[in-house]
């Protein structure tokens, strides 16, 4: 990888750079995932590269879903494995689900080594190398799912996942948790709790959440649903990125106002 100082002031955004680079230099991410982050980066740039308030609303939201689901599925795929591999099976521990290898671009040698690479992180249980079922209303490779995984979720995790994807999981009624930092994505609208935030600060947040919940009881998790509108959510999360930018501007724009009168002097 190439050498980055880490008081550089975009450090974090180029090593996730570096990390995707080394996925697909490893055979763990496709070419086509070094463009679903760029696009992923830019988002996060207009965020502000912060974890929002609305952002944190759903991760606790999330995490309540995952810890009340009879059986939670986790979707990884060649960007996430890239990115947040130990975080993944972090999450797995974290709430008793399986991951499952689920990739857009599907080659079973991407699939074994992704599911590689999570087994000698210490995960549990990885699905995806044989799945036996066909998720309704997808083309042949895409709706590849197994039994015991995300085919029979109640709950899935889908980090970075393809909004038609998304859609499917809640055609057949699964209730579906999406890191997205595409507001506007389809994924993001389709899904029922949006993290809107970066997949390296929402993982490690999430399993922050799902420890702090833990120590209150189940009705006040449900409590939490109850009241949860993703419609709400995503709405807020455009308010944050509206007031980023304008405070970014006014910032630029007092600075120009300065020079002026500097001038004018
Ligand atoms: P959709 O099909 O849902 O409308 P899309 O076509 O924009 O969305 P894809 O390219 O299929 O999405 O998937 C990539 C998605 O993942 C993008 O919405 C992108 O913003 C998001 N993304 C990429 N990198 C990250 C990251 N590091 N953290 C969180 N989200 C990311
Ligand atoms: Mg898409």
């Amino acid at each position: 990888m190439t050498e980055i100082p880490n008081s550089h002031p975009r450090y974090e955004s180029l090593m996730a750079r570096e990390r995707i680079v080394k996925g697909v230099k490893e055979g763990l991410t496709s070419l086509q995932g070094m463009i679903a982050q760029g696009r992923g980066e830019a988002f996060d740039y207009l965020l502000g590269e912060r974890t929002t308030p609305s952002a944190n609303a759903a991760t606790k939201a999330a995490a309540a879903m995952l810890l009340l689901a009879k059986r939670p599925a986790i979707s990884v795929n060649g960007n996430v494995a890239a990115l947040v591999p130990a975080g993944m099976v972090e999450l797995a521990k974290t709430f008793n689900a399986p991951l499952e290898v689920n990739l857009f671009h599907r080659t079973e040698e991407r699939v074994a080594k992704i599911a590689a690479l999570l087994r000698s992180l210490g995960a549990p249980l990885v699905l995806g190398e044989r799945p036996d079922q066909h998720i309704p209303g997808l083309e042949h490779s895409r709706a590849f799912a197994t039994r015991g995984g995300i085919f029979d979720a109640d709950v899935v995790l889908i980090p970075l996942e393809d909004g038609d994807r998304c859609e499917a999981l809640v055609k057949m009624e699964k209730k579906v948790v999406a890191i997205d930092l595409n507001p506007l994505s389809r994924t993001s609208r389709m899904a029922t709790v949006t993290i809107v935030d970066n997949i390296a600060r929402a993982v490690p947040n999430l399993v922050f959440s799902a420890a702090e919940l833990s120590k209150s009881r189940p009705e006040y998790w449900r409590s939490l649903l109850r009241e949860y509108d993703n419609n709400v959510i995503l709405r807020q999360t455009a308010d944050e990125i509206l007031n980023h930018l304008n405070s970014q501007f006014s910032q630029q724009f007092s600075n120009t106002q300065n020079i002026f009168m500097q001038r004018e002097h």
